[in-house]
C-alpha cells in the first residue's frame, strides 16, 4: 500500500536528486545511485591526522588539555561542485529530510571509527536565536540530533548560545571569519557542570560546513573556558571544504 502510494506521488510530484536534478527512481532517496557513487566521501572518521583535524588543531594554541583532537567530514565540499547542493538544500531549502539522511551516513562513520566510538555527547553550533527563528531550525541541530541517535548518546543542544548575531561566513576570507565568530559563543556552566557529573568524557561539536574552522574554534574556546582537563572535544560536519 505504502509503495503504490509513494509511486503515485512520485508520478504526480516526481522526486529529483539533490545533485544532478534528475528523476529519482522509486527505490532512491534524496541522490540517485550514481550520484550516490560517486559523492566525494572523505573518509575522515577513520584517520586521526587528516586535512580537517590538521586545520581544526592549527587554531588550537597550546592546548594542554588535549594533545590532538579529533575532526571528521562526511564529503569534500566545493562551492562549484553540484555537491555543494547537499548541504545547501538542508541550510536554505528546508529539506530536513535530505540533510537527515546524510547525518545518518556519517553516524554510521563516526560509530565504526575507534576515535568517536566513545564520543558521550553532541553540541550543534548554535544559530542566533533571531536567524533560527527566521528558518525555523538550526542546520547544525538537525544534524546533531540524527548523530547522537545514530551513536546512542545525548544531544546537549543548550549548551553553547550565539551571544550577538554575526555576517554570513561565505563571503569573507580566513581573517575576516574569525573576526566575525570572536567572542560570539558562550557556554552555559550549570549544563557543563551537570554533563560532567553525569559522566561525559568525549563531546563531538557539529555544523553543516567546516571551512577556515573559525566557528567550531570558537566553539571549541567557549566550552573549553569552563571544561578542565577531563573532557575532550572533537568535531564533525557534513562537509569539508579544503
Ligand atoms: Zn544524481
Amino acid at each position: 500500500m505504502k509503495t503504490s502510494l509513494s509511486l503515485l506521488a512520485d508520478f504526480v510530484l516526481p522526486r529529483r536528486c539533490v545533485v544532478c536534478g534528475r528523476t529519482l527512481l522509486p527505490c532512491e532517496r534524496h541522490l540517485c545511485m550514481l550520484c550516490l557513487e560517486d559523492m566525494p566521501r572523505t573518509r575522515f572518521a577513520g584517520v586521526r591526522r587528516n586535512p580537517m583535524a590538521e586545520k581544526f588543531n592549527s587554531g588550537i594554541s597550546c592546548e594542554e588539555y588535549e594533545p590532538y583532537a579529533c575532526a571528521a567530514a562526511l564529503f569534500h565540499y566545493s562551492a562549484d561542485s553540484p555537491y555543494s547542493n547537499l548541504t545547501k538544500a538542508l541550510k536554505y531549502g528546508g529539506n530536513l529530510s535530505e540533510g537527515r539522511y546524510l547525518a545518518l551516513m556519517l553516524a554510521g562513520e563516526l560509530k565504526a571509527s575507534p576515535l568517536f566510538s566513545d564520543v558521550d555527547a553532541v553540541v550543534p553550533v548554535p544559530l542566533h536565536w533571531l536567524r533560527r527563528w527566521k528558518r525555523g531550525y538550526n542546520q547544525a541541530e538537525v544534524i546533531a540530533r540524527v548523530l547522537a541517535r545514530g551513536t546512542g548518546v545525548r544531544c546537549e543542544s543548550g549548551l553553547l548560545k550565539r551571544c550577538r548575531r554575526t555576517a554570513s561566513q561565505t563571503s569573507l576570507d580566513a581573517a575576516g571569519r574569525q573576526d566575525n565568530v570572536r567572542g560570539a559563543f558562550v557556554a552555559d556552566r550549570k549544563v557543563i557542570d551537570a554533563m560532567l557529573v553525569s559522566g561525559v568524557r568525549h563531546l563531538l561539536l557539529v555544523d553543516d560546513v567546516f571551512t577556515t574552522g573559525a566557528t567550531l574554534l570558537e566553539c571549541y574556546r567557549a566550552v573549553r573556558t569552563l571544561a578542565g582537563p577531563g573532557l575532550r572535544i572533537s568535531a564533525a560536519t557534513l562537509g569539508f571544504a579544503g
